[in-house]
């Protein structure tokens, strides 16, 4: 009996090594990690600079408190961080992942919007579906309601307007009047709640788990952008998945040259290394802030300098290897080979995304866009027959409402062409198992 509990009761294999894009478990079997865990592993497994790395700054020191001492590695991530921001975003508060990251950005937001006179903001929009995390106040934003709904009314739900899911709504993800119909949805939500109420909007750049890599249609960014600029709203991107290189740039919003106030990275910012995150803002936030007193908020492993030592070595690994410019060119490749199962499996509606951050979806009839029906067991299967060969991949299935039937395809910023084509022929014969299983 495992004396372990998480959300899913599937029985895994227990891991025994893990290398560049693979994985073994302890009898042998060797897995692709086709989504690098949860979007997570961005560099690959056992990388010998980072481990070498975290092994110098084990034996220097693991852990110094942030009230007691400032740290060499979280000093250079920051700058580093700083660097690789848009113009602005120059100061950094780290974290331990992707909900801490969202609950500092939505508190310092807050504290900036008291400190300057705006008590009267607090609501923070976000779309629907979206996931934001899961402690209480990253879920009141998080648009999914099996994880949300049994916590009312614990959490505050905060207001939601559609994310702008142009091929599921029947639109031109092309054409800049689709971009402008989502971006409409966004002040009409600020005017309905009250402008002086409302504190902030929430988005993903490349939407993660929730809606399946989704990418906004032309025009949306820059049409939120100069919304929230319009209502004096801040402007936050959740980038924990999208963020740190994945997207083939450092920040999903950098593919608009869109510039948020505030922003969130987490994920393949430790790479599965160590356990971090970050809080990007604006100067002006920040030091508004802490001119009135200071950010009222923190965590107690936060920038621990084992952790930051790794994130980093992760950077630099990056830089290095030129890893942002492989994961746009081998995202491309893989993103065509995705698009090309199109013409094997009518079941396959949309294929999407940047970079490393990719997606396909299933439904029943690609021209209506008719999801698959509730219950059916084809998505676990797919899922399963693809571990079956080897090959993880993640997914998210409509469970109550409609948020799509997705799989996302997200190996390592370090993969190959080559490994495309072996990622490719287990998804095929996974694919075809599949559809011999539900033919008809
Ligand atoms: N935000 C986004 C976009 C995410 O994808 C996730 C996790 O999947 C989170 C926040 C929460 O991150 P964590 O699970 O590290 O708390």
């Amino acid at each position: 009996m495992s004396h372990l509990f998480y959300l899913s009761t599937a029985q895994r294999p227990v891991l025994d090594r893990a290398e560049g894009i693979y994985m073994w478990d302890r009898t042998g079997r060797r897995f692709i990690d086709g989504s690098s865990g949860a979007m997570v592993s961005n560099i690959g497994h056992s990388n010998p600079a980072v481990l070498a790395a975290m092994r110098a700054q084990m034996e220097r020191a693991t852990f110094g408190y942030r009230l007691h001492f400032e740290t060499e590695p979280g000093e250079q991530l920051a700058a580093k961080v700083a660097s690789l921001s848009p113009e602005g975003m120059e100061k950094v508060f780290f974290v331990s992942g992707g909900s801490e990251a969202v609950e500092s950005a939505v508190k310092l937001a807050r504290q900036w919007a008291v400190v300057s006179g705006q008590a009267s903001r607090w609501k923070v929009i976000s779309r629907f579906p979206c996931y934001h995390g899961s402690t209480l106040g990253a879920l009141a934003l998080t648009g999914y309601d099996p994880l949300t709904d049994p916590f009312r009314p614990m959490m505050v739900a905060m207001p939601k307007i559609p994310a702008p899911r142009a091929w599921l709504d029947g639109l031109n993800p092309d054409d800049p009047a689709t971009g402008a119909h989502y971006a409409a949805m966004l002040e009409a939500q600020i005017l309905a709640e009250g402008p002086e109420t409302v504190l902030a909007f929430i988005q993903e750049p490349v939407g993660g788990a929730s809606i399946g890599a989704l990418v906004p249609p032309a025009g949306y960014m820059a049409a939120v952008r100069a919304i929230c600029d319009k209502y004096g709203i801040l402007l936050i991107h959740d980038e924990v998945m999208s963020g740190g290189g994945r997207v083939g740039r450092f920040l999903g919003g950098d593919l608009w040259g869109v510039v948020p106030d505030i922003v969130a990275i987490s994920k393949g910012f430790g790479a599965g290394y160590a356990p971090l995150g970050a809080m990007v803002a604006q100067s002006r936030i920040v030091d508004a802030v802490q001119a009135a007193g200071g950010f009222l908020h923190g965590h107690t492993y936060a920038g621990n300098p084992l952790a930051c030592a790794a994130g980093l070595a992760v950077l630099e690994e990056i830089e290095r290897g030129g890893l942002m410019g492989n994961a746009a060119r081998a995202g491309a490749v893989l993103k065509a080979r995705l698009a090309a199962l199109m013409q094997r499996y009518g079941f396959i509606g949309d294929v999407r995304g940047e970079g490393m951050l990719l997606a396909f979806e299933i439904v029943s009839n690609r021209k209506t866009r008719e999801p698959l029906p509730p219950g059916l067991k084809a998505f676990d299967d797919l899922v399963e027959r693809a571990y079956a060969e080897g090959l993880i991949i993640y997914s998210r299935r409509s469970r109550g409402g409609y948020a799509g039937d997705h799989f996302l395809v997200c190996p390592p910023m370090i993969t190959t062409e080559a490994q495309v084509d072996e990622i490719m022929e287990k998804l095929d014969r996974a694919l075809d198992g599949f559809a011999a299983a539900h033919a008809g």
